[in-house]
């Protein structure tokens, strides 16, 4: 380990190269040294001598273990011990260590060197025969399960019947008798599962160890777990030979494992645990009841005071919290290893915040150092960590599908919207609402649910969608779920849960559990994440916006930071309960008066909508959309529509009196109409139909009734004293002539109602970019564009010619697993196509207009790889669900760093 300046020569100074070379564990062991940290002296064989090991199939490459042999003659020198000596032994562990910490994957093999001649030497030394048995059966149980894959039971059941014998409970009451039986009884039990003995020669002893840890690196266990980390198979792992220090040589020894800083709440304190008179893996491997670190203090204060000192050193050094092993003997403190310290997400800010208050770490550091994600746990309920293991051990896990939506609730099952929103408003019960999948007309159930769960549905269906926007727990896509809508009740396997009993989702995970899981309640108003959100928004540059429908919306995103409502989706308004009737007579009428009669009523409703997102909005722009979806979304299903008529037709046969026909007769006529108007207006393909600007052109009353709306909410909220910034967007546009027509008519009624109020509003009038003709002729649209909004779900829909909905729960999960694409278009924007077009419309729209705002409405705004391809772009601002505002602003100074 002194040799380390020769090393990083060696890799031009490159320190992610050295750990590449000597893995992160042989690295810092070394680098500890080189800052005076004490470190038991050792040496590290490195991950080329591994690769060429495996890619020679098993062959030391030349020269390897002479180097080996050579630097073990160095550490003899340096502990004046010398290797498999009769008098006094130099014991050394062999452990794998890999760039990547891939804890508890691969070996290690702990006191290597001792045999019955030098265990005899050991105790004439120490004069402490238990210590030595003890070191000595350990090497042979370690050695025999590492080296030669013999099964831990064989030996720790040996160890159970001799303390069965000796009338004890723990190991630490076994005498130096009871281990010396152990150690010959392990010889045998050796022989007996090898056919050979266990190896006397600590040459050979190390040889073989070492040969086992390269291998370890291919083992089944390491494989999978790279498999799942995402860390390459070429890498190899590096074997550190350690001079052995011993916590198990009295009371005045120990050994811990500690966190300088908590890793759950990131306080700045040390964590840990330890045990006196112990060894190495008895800490983790939970076999004795360990001590609080706290305990050290008196239990040993110069060694506590010393760990102390050790810990600030190390993160003043890595300037990041660490996880440090070590060893105290006989009073004698040892660092075993350092490594950056796993963390909550909780503990990820604070730690980054109050290490820039220290002065360890610059603001942009402390930002980079929080991925947006973690800023999720911060936002929504989460599990008890303890909760989930319960569960799992008792088995509640029902079943999993797609995280789409995060954080934790429990309610109990209700499998329509009326239900759930009845039993959550009237009986205040908290709701899971289940359903095979989620339609527009469900919102108010999902509104009043506390979760939502589907069995079928992708990453960006309408549950997924509306689950993110409002901040719902979701799991949608349980394909296992089998839901039976008739008899109530839904099942997976032979295990089955009824209406009305409790049922647990979580939202990180996917999981879904049966039972009534511990939550715990986030809070956004940490002060910790406060302050470093306002470190992001000193750096991005980027806008972050909200899509908000409702003024409570609108309340939670100006409170999460947003600047602006990026999109207020007008028609959800129509689907409220008391609208519905009336949109529905508009769609229905058949002379003009009927159509303007029913404008006219909705008219107060849109008015009102728009003026509460305009107080909450005072002084920052709001964008509302003019209607989008085809009106057929407003008309109750066709086949329900044949049903209740075969039902009503049935009923007239059966009619008691005439006064009953006349009215069965005529809800038959009123749905007979309702139903002709739904097929004449059902479409083959509903999304690239009748929609958009199409029906705002098509039917003008509609978009002037919403304009109108928009600006006598604008003048009135105006009058309050508020700033109101509208912006009229109008959706689906593919050829400039579109919006020039119908921008015309919407800005001529616009002017209109402020002639009428006498109020001029600041308003402006743009244009989404959905379709790939509208982004290749964006300086045309320019013209009559005063904004741009990217639509990047419905772009990625007609820019791949793919239908969301439809795929995600089809083929396009194949595509991703098969990797013909990388990653959901729906989910992290397609950077060459889509992203293409959106380059070109940025270039385009601002040739014609130099201050062209652009920004993004669709789902991609509130994912962390999609806003640094915005940012990339030249984009004014992302919007995205209120619930994402905090991620977003994150991720936006991410991309600006
Ligand atoms: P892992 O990566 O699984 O933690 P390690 O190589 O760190 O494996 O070792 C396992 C255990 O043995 C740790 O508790 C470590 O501190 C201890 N250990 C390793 N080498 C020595 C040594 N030379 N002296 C004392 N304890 C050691
Ligand atoms: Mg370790
Ligand atoms: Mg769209």
């Amino acid at each position: 380990f002194s040799e380390l300046d020769q090393a990083m020569a060696y890799v031009n100074d490159d320190w992610s190269a050295l750990r590449g070379l000597f893995g992160g564990k042989g690295a810092n062991l070394a680098d500890m040294h080189r800052i005076g940290v004490p470190v038991p002296p050792g040496f590290t064989v490195t991950t080329e001598a591994c690769n060429a090991y495996l890619a020679g199939g098993g062959v030391f490459p030349d020269d390897m273990w002479d180097q080996e042999l050579h630097a073990l003659m160095a550490i003899e020198e340096m502990t004046g011990k010398t290797f498999g000596d009769g008098d006094n032994p130099l014991l050394v562990s062999c452990r794998s260590g890999a760039k990547f910490s891939m804890p508890g994957m691969m070996d290690t093999v702990l006191n290597i060197g001792l045999n019955d001649e030098t265990a005899k030497g050991l105790i004439a030394h120490t004069q402490d025969p238990r210590f030595v048995y003890d070191a000595y059966r350990r090497l042979i149980q370690m050695f025999g399960a590492v080296v030669m894959g013999i099964p831990d039971e064989a030996f720790e059941t040996a160890i159970e019947q001799a303390k069965r014998k000796a009338g004890v409970a723990t190991d630490a009451e076994l005498n130096a008798q009871d281990w010396e039986a152990l150690t010959q009884q392990f010889k045998t039990i050796f022989r007996s599962r090898t056919q050979v003995d266990f190896p006397q020669d600590p040459v050979e002893q190390l040889k073989m160890a070492t040969e086992a840890v390269f291998k370890s690196w291919n083992g089944k266990r390491a494989v999978d777990y790279r498999n799942a980390a995402g860390i390459a198979h070429d890498l190899g792992t590096a074997v550190n030979i350690v001079t052995m220090v011993f916590g198990n040589m009295g009371d005045d020894s120990a050994t811990g494992v500690a966190m300088t800083r908590n890793g759950a709440t990131g306080e700045p304190k040390i964590e840990g645990d330890y045990l006196i008179n112990a060894q190495g893996e008895d800490v983790v491997a939970g076999i004795r009841m360990t001590k609080d670190i706290d305990a050290l203090a008196t239990d040993m204060p110069a060694a506590y005071q010393e760990l102390q000192t050790i810990a600030t050193k190390l993160e003043q050094h890595y300037r990041d919290m660490q996880d440090i092993e070590f060893t105290i003997e006989k009073g004698k403190l040892w660092m075993l290893q350092t490594r950056d310290g796993k963390r909550t997400a909780h503990a990820a800010v604070r730690i980054a915040v109050d290490m820039e208050e220290e002065g360890l770490i610059t603001k942009a550091e402390a930002v980079a150092r929080v991925a947006p994600d973690q800023i999720d746990f911060f936002l929504h309920h989460q599990f008890d960590t303890k909760a989930i293991a319960e569960a799992h051990n008792a088995g509640q896990l029902l079943a999993r599908g797609l995280n789409v939506s995060p954080g934790a609730a429990f309610g109990v099952v209700a499998f329509d919207a009326d239900l759930a929103e009845s039993w959550a408003k009237e009986q205040g019960k908290p709701v899971i609402m289940v359903r095979p999948e989620t339609k527009p007309d469900d919102v108010h159930g999902m509104l009043a649910a506390k979760g939502i769960l589907t069995s079928r549905g992708g990453r960006t269906s309408h549950a997924a969608l509306v689950a993110r926007q409002f901040g719902k727990p979701a799991v949608v896509g349980v394909s296992a779920l089998t839901i039976d809508l008739n008899k109530r009740r839904m099942s997976v396997g032979d295990r089955v849960v009824l209406e009305g009993d409790w049922l647990s989702l979580d939202g990180n995970t996917g999981e879904v559990f049966t039972g009534q899981l511990k939550t715990m309640v986030p809070d956004i108003r940490d002060p910790w994440l406060i302050k470093l959100l306002g470190w992001a928004d000193e750096i991005r540059t980027l806008g972050v916006w909200a899509n908000a429908d409702y003024p409570a919306d609108a309340q939670r995103a100006r409170e999460y930071g947003a600047q602006g409502i990026g999109l207020c989706r007008s028609e959800h308004m129509f689907f409220e309960s008391e609208r519905l009737p009336f949109i529905q007579q508009m769609i229905m009428a058949t002379l003009p008066i009927e159509r303007r009669e029913a404008l006219k009523a909705l008219l107060p409703f849109q008015r009102e909508d728009f003026a509460g997102l305009f107080r909450e909005m005072d002084g920052l722009p709001v964008i509302i959309r003019l209607i989008d979806p085809p009106l057929h979304e407003f008309l109750p299903d066709l086949v329900e529509l044949i049903n209740e008529l075969a039902d009503l037709k049935m009923r007239v046969q059966h009619a008691g009196n005439l006064a009953e026909v006349d009215h069965l007769l005529q809800q038959i006529r009123t749905k007979e109409r309702i139903r002709a108007q739904a097929e004449r207006l059902r479409e083959q393909n509903p999304m690239l139909g009748l929609r958009g600007v199409r029906l705002g052109i098509q039917i003008p009353e509609l978009t002037i009734m919403q304009v109108r709306a928009i600006f006598e909410a604008a003048c009135e909220v105006t009058r309050e004293e508020i700033t109101v910034l509208p912006k009229v967007m109008i959706p689906l546009t593919s050829h400039a002539n579109e919006l020039k027509v119908q921008r015309a008519v919407l800005e001529a009624e616009a002017k209109k109602v402020m002639a009428e109020q006498g109020i001029t509003i600041d308003y402006k009038f743009g244009t989404m970019i959905e379709l790939p003709r509208a982004a290749l002729t964006a300086d045309r649209i320019a013209e009559y564009a005063q904004f741009f909004s990217f639509g990047t779900n419905d772009l990625t829909q007609t820019t791949f010619g793919i239908s969301r909905d439809d795929a995600e729960s089809g083929f396009l999960m194949g595509y991703i697993n098969h990797d013909i694409l990388p990653d959901n278009p729906f989910a992290t924007l397609d950077r060459d196509g889509v992203g293409e077009l959106m380059r070109i419309a940025v270039a385009k729209g601002r040739r014609t207009r130099a201050d062209l705002e652009c920004g993004i409405c669709g789902e991609h705004g509130g994912d962390p790889a999609s806003i640094a391809l915005c940012h990339e772009l030249g984009l004014d601002y992302v919007s995205c669900s209120p619930f994402r505002v905090p991620i977003a602003r994150l991720a936006a100074a991410h991309a600006a760093l």
